[in-house]
């Protein structure tokens, strides 16, 4: 495996871990392979009448705990190691929330901004008829990612739907309602999120105010924005794929969402009610107590890391902070809520859709609120004492956790010859 593939980056958290368990050699074998990516390339027809094609992919990485569980992203930089590695973060993410999933992940190489609806449509059934034989309530469960949303995953479930015969709504989470989608899967990454900050604060010595600067301002940002500004905290900068925006009296939460709603970038702001244009690349270092990324892979890196100001990074996007970023923070004495724990709440939810469509029993918001904030306080909880009683990093503790749950899982299966692609 080349030494700058992001996989290799993301396996160094796994030996870190492994040092603090006595576990099988084995079992961290076999976490270290994908257990099947498959690429394709979909040939759709454009608008205009021409023909052209994307790659896609789709990894189970390992479905020792469950049927593998993750997202299809949309992005023109999409590659298959990122791929492969975001199906890894998901099969420790489930472990993590001790869901009864493995991990997977999907995506399509493409700028799906650049694309009419009616093609981006296209795609998205054609993503299904490609790899509709490895989906299935039991097997793989697609979910909604970056660029990816309800609307896609409708396209997606009724195109299952047609290729099997008949309506199979387990087959993939995140779905409009109308379709058996859950209440409350629209903000959950960031609910989560939130419920565990609000959890930890007392832990944390977070002050009742917070100013809290977030990069990336799409599903997660949008929603952490909305919940933790109805809190009374300051959000003091944002960023999208455009631009930056800050205000150190605090930004107007609902002129960002409406700017967003309208097609529009954070940007599109500047110069009412304060709003200053601000660099996409300073946001990482403005002055804030709480920084939230939200966005992609590697933006914390050890370029920027130094300039981090906040004492606590709550990591809604997956994999923003690299290795030796995670190095020079924790010297610094800042606190990094990790991915595998932080952005759980989305994941958690879907599984509360895919419970809800196997019993063909809806749940009332409230109950998806409150199941989710409990699931989110026992783990983290967890996860907090983990950090205390063998003095790591929250990251190393949330491995730690996830990797004794799935080493029991691995060991239990017993002696079966592993595969991997
Ligand atoms: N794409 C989200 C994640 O990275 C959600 C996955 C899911 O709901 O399966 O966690």
């Amino acid at each position: 495996m080349p030494e700058d593939s992001l996989l290799h980056h993301a396996l160094v958290r796994l030996d870190e871990a492994a040092t603090h368990l006595s576990i099988d050699p084995d079992v961290i074998e076999k976490l270290k392979y994908a257990r099947e990516t498959t690429k394709v390339r979909l040939m759709i027809r454009m608008d205009d009448g021409s023909r052209k094609s994307f790659l896609a992919w789709r990894c189970r990485y390992d479905d020792t705990r469950g049927p593998t569980k993750g997202g299809i992203r949309f992005h023109p930089d999409a590659t298959a190691d990122e791929v492969e590695t975001l199906a890894f973060w998901m099969t420790f993410k489930c472990a993590v929330m001790n869901l009864p999933y493995g991990g997977g992940k999907g995506a399509v190489q493409v700028d799906p901004r650049k694309l009419s609806k009616a093609e981006v449509e296209r795609l998205s059934r054609a993503y299904i008829q490609a790899f509709a034989r490895i989906l299935g309530p039991d097997r793989d469960i697609p979910a909604p990612d970056v660029y990816t949303n309800s609307m896609i995953m409708g396209w997606m479930a009724d195109e299952y739907a047609q290729i099997v015969g008949q309506a199979e709504p387990a087959v993939i989470t995140g779905k409009p309602i109308a379709l058996g989608g859950s209440l409350g899967r629209g903000d959950a990454t960031a609910r989560g999120g939130y419920y565990l900050v609000r959890h930890l604060a007392g832990d944390l010595g977070l002050a009742s105010t917070m100013r809290v600067a977030i990069q990336g301002f799409g599903n997660a940002g949008q929603h952490i924005a909305r919940l933790l500004a109805a809190d009374g905290h300051k959000i003091v900068a944002v960023s999208d794929s455009e631009g930056a925006v800050a205000s150190p009296a605090g930004l107007h939460v609902d002129m960002l969402l409406q700017a967003k709603e309208a097609g529009r970038s954070v940007t599109s702001t500047v110069g009412q009610g304060g709003h200053e244009l601000l660099s996409a690349r300073d946001l990482v270092g403005v002055d804030c107590d709480l920084l939230v990324p939200a966005a992609l892979e590697n933006m914390v890196d050890a370029a920027n890391a130094a300039t981090v100001k906040a004492k606590l990074v709550l990591e809604l996007a997956n994999g923003p902070v690299t290795p030796e970023a995670d190095r020079i923070l924790a010297d610094k004495g800042v606190i990094i809520l990790p991915d595998i724990l932080a952005n759980a709440g989305g994941v958690t939810v879907s599984y509360f859709e895919w419970v809800q469509n196997r019993q063909g029993f809806y749940w009332a918001v409230e109950e998806i609120h409150d199941r989710l904030r409990a699931i989110m306080e026992r783990e983290g909880r967890a996860i907090w004492n983990v950090s205390r009683d063998k003095g790591v990093t929250m990251r190393t503790a949330a491995y730690v956790h996830a990797l004794g749950r799935l080493a029991e899982a691995i060991e239990a299966h017993g002696t079966q010859s592993f595969f991997t692609s």
